[in-house]
Order: structure tokens, then C-alpha cells, then sequence
């Protein structure tokens, strides 16, 4: 099957200028030329009308871990334009599982992913224990678009220490078990190993992700089980103990890159994120592959006090978490409970995501038609006139409304400079979109189309070439994807193209699709005109098209 594209603007991914009035040829799942006046000889033709072409968008912070198994498209990542998404950051990925340890996989997956258990357990097809097998049946499957895996530390923590993997750090002989699954998991094509040391990371009733219990030892262990591979990328989402002169050792002895995530910027820590990365540079400059992963999004948050995500990594909060919905309110209503978030909170910010930036948090939706009037206004507004505290009005407001009301909060990243500075940073990769995940919470999947419009377009932080560079050839290379992110002859065949002049993504909102009819935001592609993955055309002007193949393979082999 060819294809010819004429009359594009191609930007090639490697950040050269782009390039007015080109075709490319594509054979098969190949670019197989790109130039002027190509002989179209048996392809068809498809006129991209001066429209600007470029690489398909790598997204190397997703977790499509569960959704995959009942979901191939990986919704809404095609239509937003990414064609290859990496699956299990953080370290939370479903695979290895005992069929006996199913439900506390998905127990701990439910406060991460923003999906409740019931979705879970209706959708995910169970028909793999090990990681070797779940790459066998994402390969043997169809998908949508490339799909590459972490293997993931809680996954393998829970596999080898049942409940204590949330009690305690692993003896000998658990961290050599561990060993031999990442090994295997290596062998068997996974592009990393992935865990998180961050404190927001909480599952079910507010115990820690398997992995915030590993010390030194344990993830010195895992760490050189994948770099033993000859392959491989660390990635972690940071807590405060994993600091980046611990991570520049744990890099320096592996030879791997390490990708840090998630440097977000904070108005009440403004510096915290630049000093991590002049650490970075720092490292960098010694010859350690560190990366500072940054969001090029707000980080909008989207939830209810009955499951108040922003607020889960304070320790204060930690009691909540724990009580069960009926007797929460009475717990919230508690001054020694107030006392000690509002005495947390007055702390200096370490790593945590609400700040006590009243301002910023507002109310969406009401639970009562009789309070309409407050949507859209902020609690510090409304709390200044009813004389209240602010912590205090808005635990009593959403006791008073059953715990339905749905806040937004503004949470990190919203300084355009300061974003705009960490976008630029040559230590740094765009990512984060989370895709997959926190799906009641926000939905970042377009952050690509967002890096072009609004960042580059309409801010001139960058030129749309960098942008794009920094969405496709850049994550290829230091992911070692082999022949994918950019458009030459010999590459893969993932195409994007799309309206430079109003290429973005759409406002978000709130759709019923999961399993069982559950809630998840979405936003639509904005100057989207079609998307290519391995040749074949799956979406057209922003919207996945209905029969369309599914081209995309489980990519398993990476350069060294
Ligand atoms: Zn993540």
C-alpha cells in the first residue's frame, strides 16, 4: 500500500527549518522519499494543500496500563496526534500479577489512576500474569498506535511481597526475585524500569504506593538489573528523599539515562524546580544522561473532597483517606483534623501539590441548584466574606452539599515565564501529559498540540520547529527508539498534519465511556487535519475515524 502526500510544509523533527511545497512517498509502513514533484507511480494521493507535516507525536509519560486491555485505541491519544505512547511510568503498570492479587493491584491503582474499582475491575482483561506475557498480548492484539512498556516497581514489588510490599523495605531474597523479573522483563522488550518515590502516589485507603517503601538498596538492585540489559531508561516520579545528586549515582553507576519527573513549577517554591535543574545540568555535564521531565500544561485539577487528590499528599490528610464515606464529614468536621492540615499547610512546600493558594482553588459545579451562585468563584473570594477561614469554608461548604461539589484547583505550573523558561531548558523533555491516568482529575493528552499553538504560535516561547523537535525526535532519541520521530526516508511512517494557524487543543470536558459508564475528561484536537501511523490513516481532522485500522505495533527492540 503507498501513499503520496503533496504539497506540504514538512518539519522534519530534528529542528531544521521547515520546508514549503515537499511530498513524501510512503511504501508499506516506510518514508520511502521526500522531495519536490515526486512521481506519484501507483500511490495514492493525498493533498495536504500547503498544511504543515511532521513526525506523529511520541508521548513518553502515559498510563495506558489497564485501559489498553479494553480500550486498543488508547482514547483520546490518536485523535490528539500522538502515535507512539509509553505505558507504566511511575512504575504503576498491571503486569507481573497473580490472579490472587488481582483486586490489590487494582485497589492500588484506583486512587492513582482517578478511576474507581469498579471500572477496573469490569474492564481489564486479565489474559497474562507475567511482564513477558503482557507484552505478548499487546503484540498479539491490535492497537491503535506504537505502544513501548516500563516494567513497573510496584507491579513487581507486589508480585514478590504480597501486602507487605505497602509494610516494609524487601529482604535478600526479595530484592533478588525482583532482579530476575526486571532482567526478564528486559529480555523480553520493556524500555525501562519506572517507579515513583513521590508522596501523592497513594493508593486505596491511603497507603503508599508499593515502591515509596524500597530504600537504596532495593532500587540500586532494580536499576542495575536493567542496566545488566545493556538497555533501558530509569524513569521516577520524585519524592523528596531521591534527590538528584542520589539519582546522578544511581545513573552514574547503571551508564543509563535517568528521566526525573516531575519537575513542576511552584509559585510558593519559585526557585525549587530551576536549582533541580542546574543539578541536572550539573550531572549532565559529568556525563550522566539525567533528564528534568517538565509539563508544558497548568496542573489543573479537577475533584471532590470525598476524593480530594491535591490535598492526598499531605500527611495531615492521611485520615481521610482512611475513613470511609460514611463517616467522613464528622472527620472533616473536626478541628483537631483542620488544625493539624491547616498547620501542614503553613509549613515551606517540599514536594506537594496544593500550596494553601486559596485563589487559585474555585468551585465548578454545585450539588445544589440553591447555591449556583458560587460557581466559578474562588474560596478565597468566598471565604473573605463570609469572615471564615478558607480550609474551614470549604470543608463546611462541601459537608453542607454532601461532599458532591466539584472544585478546580490551579495547582503548579501556571507562571508563564516560569514555564515558558523550563520548556526551553536544554536539560529538560516535554512530556507529562499522565495520559490514562487521573482520568476524573484532568486530561493532558493533547499537551502536544498545546505545545504548538499556544506555547509556540501564540506565546513565541519557541519556534514551531523546536516544538515539534521536542515531541518526536528528541523522546525517540533518548528513549532509543529506533526509527521513529522524524520525517526521512528510512523512518516509520508516523505522520501528523495539521493547521500551524490553529493547530491546539479544545477546552476540557466530561464524557461517560468507561466501563460501566464512568466518568473521564477529554479535550478535542484543534487544526488537526489527519494522522498516520505506520502508513495508515487512523484519524482525519481531529476525530479517530470510524473502521480504521489498527496499525500500531508493541515496539520491543531499542538501541542501546
Ligand atoms: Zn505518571
Amino acid at each position: 500500500m503507498s501513499v503520496l502526500i503533496r504539497n506540504a510544509r514538512v518539519i522534519d523533527g530534528t529542528g531544521a527549518p521547515a520546508e514549503a511545497c515537499l511530498d513524501v512517498r510512503v511504501d508499506g509502513d516506510e518514508i520511502t522519499a521526500v522531495g519536490a514533484g515526486l512521481d506519484a507511480g501507483g500511490a495514492s494521493v493525498v493533498d495536504a494543500d500547503g498544511l504543515a507535516l511532521m513526525p506523529g507525536i511520541v508521548d513518553t509519560h502515559t498510563h495506558y496500563d489497564a485501559q489498553i486491555t479494553w480500550d486498543a485505541d488508547l482514547t483520546p491519544s490518536p485523535a490528539l496526534g500522538v502515535t507512539t505512547a509509553v505505558i507504566g511510568n511511575c512504575g504503576f503498570t498491571i503486569a507481573p500479577c497473580r490472579e490472587a492479587d488481582r483486586d490489590l493491584v487494582m485497589r492500588n491503582l484506583t486512587q492513582v489512576e482517578g478511576m474507581s474499582i469498579e471500572v477496573l475491575r469490569g474492564g481489564i482483561r486479565w489474559d497474562f500474569e507475567t511482564v513477558p506475557e503482557y507484552l505478548d498480548m499487546i503484540a498479539a492484539g491490535r492497537t491503535r498506535i506504537n505502544v513501548a512498556a516500563f516494567v513497573g516497581h510496584s507491579a513487581v514489588r507486589t508480585y514478590v511481597m504480597k501486602d507487605a510490599a505497602v509494610e516494609r523495605a524487601a529482604n535478600d531474597d526479595e530484592i533478588a526475585e525482583m532482579r530476575r523479573i526486571v532482567a526478564d522483563a528486559m529480555a523480553a522488550g520493556a524500555i525501562g524500569f519506572s517507579t515513583s518515590t513521590a508522596p501523592q502516589h497513594n493508593g486505596d485507603g491511603g497507603v503508599p504506593m508499593p515502591s515509596r517503601l524500597a530504600d537504596d538498596r532495593e532500587l540500586a538492585a532494580l536499576v542495575g538489573a536493567m542496566a545488566e540489559s545493556g538497555r533501558g531508561v530509569f524513569m521516577l516520579t520524585k519524592g523528596n528523599r531521591t534527590d538528584v545528586p542520589y539519582l546522578e549515582e544511581l545513573a552514574a553507576a547503571a551508564g543509563r539515562p535517568v528521566m526525573i519527573a516531575a519537575l513542576l513549577h511552584n509559585s510558593t517554591n519559585p526557585t525549587g524546580t530551576f536549582d533541580e535543574l542546574e543539578q541536572i545540568a550539573a550531572a549532565r555535564a559529568r556525563g550522566r544522561e539525567l533528564w528534568g521531565q517538565v509539563s508544558c500544561c497548568p496542573l489543573t485539577m479537577d475533584f471532590t473532597i470525598a476524593s480530594a487528590y491535591p490535598f492526598e499528599s499531605l500527611k495531615a490528610w492521611a485520615p481521610a483517606m482512611k475513613t470511609g464515606r460514611d463517616a467522613l464529614p464528622g472527620l472533616l468536621a473536626d478541628s483537631a483534623f483542620r488544625d493539624a492540615v491547616k498547620a501542614e499547610l503553613a509549613e515551606p512546600a517540599g514536594v506537594r501539590l496544593f500550596n494553601g493558594e486559596w485563589e487559585k482553588l474555585e468551585i465548578v459545579e454545585v450539588a445544589r441548584a440553591a447555591n449556583a451562585a458560587v460557581e466559578g468563584r474562588t474560596i478565597a473570594e468566598l471565604a473573605a466574606e463570609a469572615g471564615a477561614q478558607p480550609l474551614d469554608w470549604m470543608l463546611d461548604f462541601a459537608i453542607g452539599e454532601g461532599l458532591e461539589t466539584v472544585f478546580t484547583a490551579v495547582l503548579l505550573n501556571s507562571d508563564v515565564d516560569a514555564v515558558g523558561r523550563m520548556i526551553r531548558d536544554p536539560n529538560a523533555s516535554v512530556a507529562l501529559s499522565d495520559a490514562g491516568a487521573h482520568l476524573t482529575f484532568f486530561c493532558d493528552a493533547g499537551f502536544g498540540l498545546h505545545l504548538m499553538g499556544h506555547w509556540s504560535r501564540d506565546l513565541g516561547v519557541l519556534p514551531l520547529e523546536a516544538a515539534v523537535r521536542e515531541l518526536t525526535a528528541k523522546p525517540a532519541e533518548i528513549f532509543r527508539i529506533p526509527g521513529r520521530g522524524r520525517v526521512a526516508p528510512g523512518y516509520k511512517a508516523d505522520l501528523l498534519l495539521f493547521d500551524p494557524d490553529t493547530v491546539g487543543r479544545g477546552p476540557k470536558r466530561r464524557v461517560f465511556d468507561l466501563p460501566g459508564g464512568a466518568p473521564r475528561l477529554t479535550t478535542d484536537a484543534v487544526g488537526v487535519e489527519g494522522v498516520w501511523v505506520n502508513g495508515r490513516q487512523i484519524a482525519d481532522a481531529g476525530e479517530a475515524l470510524d473502521g480504521a485500522p489498527m496499525p500500531g505495533r508493541l515496539l520491543r527492540y531499542f538501541n542501546p
